[in-house]
């Protein structure tokens, strides 16, 4: 690992503001340093015309740019760009890009592993190995903006990628506050949704940084079932979890949780399953995302058959269960949920089996 030098991306937006101050330069100097990295995205300080070349020339010497670089993306046929992203020190991380009809979805990473271990995810069988940066969780969304045509927008971000955000949270709030803020990435707290395994303490904390969307990875309707899938269950198990979200005053009709539920043949994709998640949902604003499990080597699980996905969620639909099914989108490269991390790359043996979440 070589020493580096710190990266202007990990400044939040004041401390930018602050870090030009201490060099006796003024603070706006600060938010035109955001706007050409977040908004011109520019690779290097030569870039940043209307800075005074002295400031730029001290800041080059002191300062990166850039934390990740790109080592493979992968296109689909379904139109879904899976980039393999590396880090100073060697680990590699994944984001994919999914375009939908009217708006262009990032799925990014916050951790290199994790340390949940959820069974049914590749990830788990990772291990943890860090959590990323800000400027690692930001560079994602550079990279990816950067595979855009000059007419797409990159609309929505999902941090559903490897790793679990809530146990990341300084750099994750960091990071949403450079997304959100109108100085910064200037895009609509609403389109970032964070999605948990359950990590209750955390929960308020982020939820008072933006008005973003959390999302709960349930998976399960008993804790018998759950402390398998889900073994965070066992320190925050379903009743706990449910509490704490029926009490959160930022959860609303407005801003549901989106709950998501991967569904495996034989494990709780039952009838019985199928009645009892509304009644566990009741007093919560919520969504339902039914989610297929994607299969992989690293795990026991397989999706039910069509006609069993088909009577979940239409059960949980007639009890007023507001419930979409997520598509399967790059399962080709294998992008989708569950099947992402350089199975094809690998070169760092640790990661050759990793899913994104
Ligand atoms: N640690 C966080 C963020 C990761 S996103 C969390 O658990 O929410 C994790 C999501 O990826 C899960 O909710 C699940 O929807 C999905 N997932 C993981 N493995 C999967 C698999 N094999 N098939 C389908 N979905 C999977």
């Amino acid at each position: 690992m070589t020493a580096r030098r710190p990266n202007l991306k990990d400044f939040a937006l004041p401390a930018l503001r602050d870090l030009c101050v201490s060099r006796g330069w003024p603070a706006y100097r600060g938010d035109q340093i955001a706007a050409w990295l977040y908004k011109h995205a520019v690779d290097s300080l030569d870039e940043m015309t209307n800075l005074p070349a002295e400031l730029r020339s001290l800041l080059a010497a002191d300062f990166e740019l850039s934390s990740l670089e790109v080592v493979t993306t992968q296109h689909s046929t379904d139109g879904t760009t899976k980039l393999l992203l590396k880090a100073f020190d060697g680990a590699q991380i994944e984001a994919v890009l999914i375009p939908e009809a009217r708006r262009q979805t990032l799925c990014i990473s916050t951790q290199v592993g994790c340390p949940l271990a959820c069974s049914f995810c590749a990830t788990g069988a990772l291990g943890f190995t860090r959590n990323l940066s800000v400027s690692e969780i930001v560079d994602q969304v550079l990279l990816a903006r950067a595979q855009l045509a000059p007419d797409e927008i990159l609309s929505n971000l999902v941090f559903m990628g490897m790793g679990e955000p809530l146990l990341n949270l300084p750099a994750v709030s960091e990071a949403i506050r450079l997304f959100t803020d109108p100085k910064g990435f200037g895009m609509a707290p609403r389109r970032l949704t964070v999605s948990t395994a359950g990590v209750l303490p955390q929960i308020a904390p982020l939820l008072a940084v933006a008005p973003i969307h959390l999302a709960v990875s349930l998976h399960a309707t008993t804790d018998e079932v759950r402390d398998v899938l889900v073994p965070l269950n066992k320190r925050y198990p379903i009743d706990a979890l449910l509490s704490t979200l029926r009490e959160e005053p930022r959860i609303s009709r407005r801003r549901p949780v989106f709950f998501e539920y991967t569904l495996m043949e034989g494990v709780n994709d039952s009838i019985e399953d199928a009645r009892r998640l509304p009644k566990l949902l009741e007093g919560i604003a919520s969504k339902v995302n039914v989610i297929p499990m994607n299969p992989h080597p690293d795990a026991p699980y397989r999706p039910p058959k069509p006609e069993v996905i088909d009577r979940f969620t239409a059960t949980l639909h007639d009890a007023g269960i507001r419930v979409t099914l997520r598509r399967d989108r790059g399962s080709d490269i294998d992008a989708a949920c569950g099947q992402l991390a350089n199975r094809k790359v690998g070169k760092a043996p640790a990661l050759d089996s990793g899913a994104i979440g």
